[in-house]
């Protein structure tokens, strides 16, 4: 591929937030930019439960990279799947394409672990990009519309019975939006079927939902699904899932939708270069987010774990990916100035937020506590704090407010697969 003569080239593979940030902090230094991603898209993962449940729309929460970087002119953009690197001739592969680096950042994020049962996938598809978000929104929507010309009982409730795997943040989040499509928004849609006799459940193998946060805000969540109409299973280790239903280690739900949102592991970056990773497959890196023994090569965000058993863990998460992207693009920004840059890096964490429904949300900061309406408040305002773009913050809010005011969500419409 041509390049720019003469300057170092720093490729980032992986447009998500780490990878957006190091190419941000990069703007001003003397290299030229590669960034490569499978999608043409950047994608504002939080909000995309809202878009599997028909809230928003995706172009609400996710962006043409050219576009992010069309002002960024040491940049550009590469849309191709990376299969390799080799990294003796310091190359990325993508298919027959090879991009040299002279500094290499790894960006790719996670992807749907079904530990160990990668068969379980079509019956109970997860939620990581948009084209997944699209398939859960079509699902629901279908199970709904098969049900109404359903004559058979059984095979109705079965339909209109939805699973959530996982009692994390995703999961909550989705079992509250899709208890609020049945209670409110479907509600006066259908003739024969009453939407609100949908049953949904949220499983979890633990002995709590939310098990990141408080005891006091996991049972405060619990609580207000059930108000919404949520069954919430704990202790309910999920042994298989398929196509007519979930098998748990207690029993078993017939159902037509199961959303998965039980576990992520880490793409698998770490065998493209050989190195040492985590059992989720995050590659271990160093104090400065260096790859041990290769100093031109770093990973970040959800690909990355500190290889220091002592140093305090990292969360998935999107400001943690965003810190790391930020350290590591002013860090190549020093090495290539002929500077040095001696400080760790080293994370700091701010918030744990996740919203149950349509006005309720927890929230932790420190030891702050929030809950209910003024969590909602708190969760919506930092989600659209986050978002790109001035336009996309103000269709994201009108979105909102609209879906609030009404209990209507507009982007209702069944796509093909
Ligand atoms: C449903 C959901 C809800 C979430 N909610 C929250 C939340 O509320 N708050 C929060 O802070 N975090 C949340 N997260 C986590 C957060 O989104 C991640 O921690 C964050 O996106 C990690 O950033 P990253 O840069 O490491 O990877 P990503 O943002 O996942 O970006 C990875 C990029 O790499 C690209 N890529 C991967 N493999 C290849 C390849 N082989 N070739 C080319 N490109 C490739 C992908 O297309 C993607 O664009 C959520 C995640 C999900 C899935």
């Amino acid at each position: 591929m041509d390049q720019t003569q003469g300057r170092p080239q720093a490729v980032i593979v992986g447009a998500g937030f780490g990878g957006m940030e190091v190419a941000s902090a990069l703007a001003r230094a003397p290299v030229d930019v590669t960034i490569i991603d499978r999608h043409n898209h950047h994608t504002f993962q939080p909000l995309l439960y809202q878009v599997a449940t028909a809230a928003l729309s995706a172009p609400d929460i996710a962006w043409p990279i050219r576009s992010i970087l069309r002002k960024q002119e040491n940049a550009r953009v590469v849309m191709a799947d990376v299969t390799g690197v080799d990294v003796a001739k310091r190359v990325v592969q993508a298919g027959p394409v090879e991009i040299p680096y002279d500094f290499l950042v790894l960006a790719t994020g996670a992807m749907h672990s079904y530990f160990g049962h990668d068969e379980w996938e079509d019956a109970a598809p997860g939620l990581k990009s948009i084209d997944d978000a699209l398939e859960v929104r079509r699902r629901i929507l279908l199970a709904f519309e098969r049900a109404e010309v359903v004559d058979n009982p059984a095979e109705r409730h079965r339909l209109l019975t939805f699973v959530i795997v996982g009692g994390g943040p995703t999961g909550v989040e989705m079992a509250g939006a899709i208890a609020e499509i049945a209670q409110h928004t479907l509600r006066s849609d259908f003739r024969r079927i009453d939407p609100r006799a949908a049953r949904i459940v949220l499983v979890e193998a633990g002995p709590r939902i939310l098990p990141t946060f408080p005891e006091r805000l996991s049972t405060y969540a619990q609580r207000s699904l059930e108000r919404m109409g949520v069954e919430v299973k704990t202790d309910s280790l999920v042994t298989e899932c398929r196509k007519d239903g979930v098998v748990l280690k207690n029993g078993r739900i017939g159902c037509d939708t199961i959303i998965w949102a039980a576990g992520v592991k880490a793409s698998p970056a770490a065998q493209w270069i050989g190195a040492e990773a985590d059992r989720a497959g995050r590659i271990k890196v160093g104090p400065q987010l260096e790859v041990p023994g290769r100093p031109e090569i770093f990973a970040i965000g959800d690909t990355a774990v500190l290889a220091d058993p002592a140093a305090l863990p990292i969360p998935g998460i999107a400001p943690a990916a965003k810190q790391m992207g930020k350290y590591v693009g002013r860090l190549i920004a020093a090495r290539v100035a002929g500077s040095k840059i001696t400080n760790y890096f080293a994370y700091r964490h701010f918030l744990d937020l996740a919203t149950v429904g349509r006005k309720s949300a927890v929230v932790r900061r420190g030891r702050l506590q929030l809950t209910g309406y003024l969590g909602w408040w708190f969760w919506g305002i930092a989600h659209i704090y986050f978002l790109i773009g001035v336009r996309n913050r103000f269709v994201v809010a009108l979105n909102w407010f609209w879906s609030y005011v009404t209990f209507q969500r507009g982007a209702r419409v069944i796509t093909e697969r």
